[in-house]
């Protein structure tokens, strides 16, 4: 790796530790003399994300790391924040162990982490990654912010985020309906 200063390539290794799913390595520029540290993970090589109609693709961090980039233009959000979302993504699908993920999977991945990090942000993905095509279906996405999260906000083929009471009552209903 280039050192990020003065985009040498060459540096020593200081440090290394374990840093639970990779090593984190405490590196140094043999030119400018700068400190930096770097992350070495297992490559999710054959990780494949299965698209709304069908197509496999090969799972990809730079795309990943575009479309929350794209999401996260001009907020106000510490350095490295969207890095490590994109990470912490990449980390959790290969903890996973699968070879195919689908593609809303990793969507609604993105879209939980956002909404803790920026509302802005969220709403943004939210509009891309749903395809919003009406102001009602933003209109939805916004007023279930405004409300804090009473709602889901996700795709209908996905669980709602009920109160456990409510649970109970659905639960309690569709027992009803069986007899
Ligand atoms: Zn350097």
């Amino acid at each position: 790796m280039n050192c990020p200063y003065c985009d040498y390539n060459d540096c020593k290794v200081i440090d290394s530790r374990d840093a639970g799913d990779g090593i984190r390595r405490r590196r140094q520029c043999l030119k400018c003399g700068a400190r930096f540290t770097t992350y070495e993970r297992l490559h999710p090589g054959n990780l494949f994300v299965i698209k709304k109609d069908g197509r496999r693709e090969e799972f990809d961090t730079a795309k990943l790391l575009t479309g929350i980039r794209k999401a996260c233009e001009k907020r106000p959000l510490p350095t490295g924040a969207v890095d490590k979302l994109a990470d912490d993504i990449e980390a959790e699908l290969c903890q996973q162990g699968k070879a195919e993920v689908p593609a809303a999977a990793v969507g609604d991945m993105v879209m939980k982490r956002l909404k803790a990090l920026d509302h802005i942000a969220y709403i943004r993905f939210a509009s891309v990654y749903r395809e919003f095509t009406d102001v009602a279906t933003f209109k939805e996405v916004v007023d279930t912010l405004i409300r804090g999260e009473k709602a889901s906000p996700y795709p209908t083929n996905q669980l709602p985020l009920l109160p456990d009471e409510q649970l109970e009552i659905l639960a309690g209903s569709r027992q009803g309906n069986r007899k």
